[in-house]
C-alpha cells in the first residue's frame, strides 16, 4: 500500500468530496439542486456532517461509503421522516412515478397534498380504512379539511387508485401461490 493510500482525513472531507460527485437523486433520480445527505436512511445536517472529524483512511471510507446517500430534499423528506405516515406516502410516490405520465411537478404537488391531509386526518384520530374502495366512495367526505376540499379528494381518489392496485397485486400473488401449493 503506498503512503498516499494511507492518508487519513476526517469523514467530513470525504463527505464533502462524496457529495460534489453525486449529481442525480439516490432515489428518484432527479438531478440534484439541493443536496440532502442520509446516513442509513437517517438525514444529517451540514452542521453534523461538518462535526465528524474523526479521521480515516481511504479504505476505511470505501467500506463507510454505501452507508451514505444523496438525496434531493423532496426524497429526503419522505424517506426520513414519513416512514409512520397515515398513508403510505413512499409506496403512493413511487406508483406515481412508475405508474402514471405524470411530471415530476405534478407527483409532488399530489404528494405534498397527500401528506397534509394524512397530517390532518392524524390530528383528528380519523382510523385508516380496512378497505382501498373508502379512497374512491364518499367515506371521507365528513373528514375532508373544510378548504380545498376538492383538491384533497382528488389526490384520495388517486390514492385510492394507488391501494386498489396494490390490493390486486397481493391477491394475484396469493392465488399463483396456492395454485404451485397444489401442483
Ligand atoms: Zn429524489
Amino acid at each position: 500500500m503506498t503512503v498516499q493510500n494511507l492518508k487519513k482525513r476526517p469523514l467530513s472531507r470525504y463527505l464533502k468530496d462524496f457529495k460534489h460527485t453525486q449529481t442525480h437523486c439516490a432515489h428518484c433520480a432527479k438531478l440534484l439542486d439541493r443536496i440532502t445527505l442520509t446516513h442509513r436512511g437517517e438525514i444529517v445536517s451540514k452542521t453534523a456532517i461538518a462535526q465528524l472529524d474523526t479521521l480515516i483512511d481511504e479504505h476505511s471510507w470505501q467500506i463507510e461509503r454505501p452507508s451514505w446517500a444523496a438525496l434531493c430534499r423532496f426524497c429526503g423528506d419522505l424517506y426520513c421522516k414519513e416512514q409512520d405516515h397515515y398513508f403510505d406516502i413512499i409506496g403512493f410516490k413511487e406508483y406515481l412515478f412508475e405508474q402514471t405520465e405524470m411530471s415530476h411537478g405534478t407527483i409532488r404537488e399530489y404528494v405534498v397534498r397527500l401528506r397534509r391531509l394524512g397530517n390532518y386526518l392524524s390530528s383528528q384520530n380519523v382510523p385508516r380504512p380496512s378497505s382501498p374502495a373508502a379512497y374512491l366512495d364518499d367515506s371521507f367526505d365528513a373528514w375532508l379539511p373544510p378548504t380545498s376540499t376538492n383538491n384533497y379528494r382528488i389526490a384520495l381518489r388517486k390514492y385510492g387508485q394507488f391501494q386498489t392496485l396494490n390490493q390486486n397485486i397481493t391477491a394475484h400473488y396469493q392465488e399463483n401461490k396456492s395454485t404451485s401449493d397444489i401442483y
